[in-house]
């Protein structure tokens, strides 16, 4: 897909519209993690460097359409604000509404980031007059939220039918590292795949898995699958729905499917490492073990490139972090490209500081993961040329 750049903006616009992914998590009136923040940084400097006037607009959570107090962007303001060192004018009220429209910035170089847009239902609808709105007394717009993408919203979809538009860095930097990913063709090429939300990851696996050349399994997903193997799981979190489809792939790709050989279990306050033939049916399976962590350490080292979507454990509570923290070790030793993406292992990996152990953090969880399994993104595909 070929898109227009922000080399590429019309020279006679002045007043750009700015497309952000700022929905950070929120801890009441302060932002918990500044990740999608830090990442738009450079964005708005490199557009404010052009003398341009910014309203950048992003939507946070889900207020339903209708303006909701605890999921306005006003924290997230101050917190950009406090980043780029210089003021941040938030306009309050709705997205397009008359103080939006009439917003001028003084000299050139002027910023305001406006409400929520999901305080408008005419965000999530794709409705076209919310969209004139947003366009108002704009010359150009720029998508750099990746991670909306997957969405078709007025913001991703109909604005580009209104303004010239054009890809910004982040949004470039996403696509070109999961290509890489995808196409590089080095190998062996390697996916971990762990957390919970078996639906959203199945269709993933299947998709990558003749491309790939192993597969490690953990977190609560695992879990579905040694029970699939045959091996008892206690009282641990996983899907008897999805148990045949576990099977079927397990029948299909052995040797490729990696699932952990020993894991964390809980019974009560006890907590111990087991072997996976020795689950004890009062016990709840937590974590992937240290065994396992060292069993998968050669293959790990060995990748060319490798995709990591989930925790491998309950990594929220300590000591279930470990088995998420030694993967993120071998990844940290691995030669070749890595890329994380997915809400909760993106925190985790945030969480503990082994950011820099990546080559690659995606901002776009359910877009990376739609991306990579080859879905058309429909706010890519409305800036696309020709
Ligand atoms: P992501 O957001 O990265 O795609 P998910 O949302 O699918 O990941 O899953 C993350 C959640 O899975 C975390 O809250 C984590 O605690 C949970 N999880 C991982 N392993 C287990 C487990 N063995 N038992 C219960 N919950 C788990
Ligand atoms: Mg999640």
């Amino acid at each position: 897909m070929e898109f227009a750049t922000i080399a590429q903006l019309p020279k006679a616009a002045s007043r750009v519209l700015v497309r952000l992914d700022l929905n950070v998590p929120l801890a009441g009136q302060e932002v918990a993690d500044d990740f999608r923040i830090e990442a738009a940084v450079p964005t708005v400097r490199s557009l404010l460097a052009r003398g341009l006037d910014l309203t950048l607009i992003s939507h946070l959570g889900r207020p339903g359409g209708k303006p909701e107090p605890a999921l306005s962007l006003r924290p997230v303001a101050a917190a950009l604000s406090r980043q780029l060192g210089r003021p941040v004018e938030f306009l309050a009220g709705v997205p397009g509404d008359a103080r939006y429209r009439d917003w001028r910035g003084s000299a050139g170089g002027s910023l305001a980031l406006a409400e929520n847009l999901r305080f408008d239902p005419g965000e999530e609808a794709n409705q076209m007059d919310f969209a004139q709105r947003l366009a108002a007394g704009r010359q150009a717009f720029v998508q750099d939220a990746f991670g909306s993408l997957h969405r078709a919203h007025a913001s991703t979809v109909a604005i580009a039918r209104l303004l010239p538009s054009s890809a910004g860095p982040l949004l470039q930097a996403e696509v070109e590292a999961l290509d890489r990913l995808l196409h590089d063709g080095s190998r062996p090429f390697g996916l971990a795949i762990g957390g919970a939300k078996m639906k959203d990851k199945l269709p993933l696996l299947r998709r990558l898995l003749p491309q790939v050349d192993l597969v490690l399994l953990g977190g609560a997903l695992a879990n579905t699958f040694l029970a699939a193997s045959g091996k008892g799981v206690g009282q641990s979190l996983y899907e008897p729905g999805q148990l045949e489809v576990a099977r079927e792939l397990l029948a299909k790709w052995p040797g490729v499917i990696h699932l952990p050989t020993s894991v964390v279990v809980a019974r009560g306050a006890a907590v111990e490492e087991v072997g996976v033939d020795a689950v004890p049916e009062d016990a709840r399976i937590m974590d992937i073990g240290e065994r396992t962590v060292e069993a998968w350490r050669p293959l790990v080292l060995e990748l060319k490139r490798l995709f990591w979507n989930g925790p491998m454990g309950l990594y929220e509570q300590p000591p279930f972090d470990r088995g998420t923290r030694g993967l993120a070790r071998l990844v940290g030793a691995m030669q070749g490209l890595s890329v994380v993406g997915g809400g909760d292992s993106l925190a985790a990996i945030r969480r503990l500081g082994l950011a820099q152990a990546v080559t690659h953090l995606s901002t776009g969880g359910g877009a990376a993961l739609a991306y990579l399994q080859g879905d058309v993104l429909p706010g890519l595909r409305a800036l696309e040329q020709g």
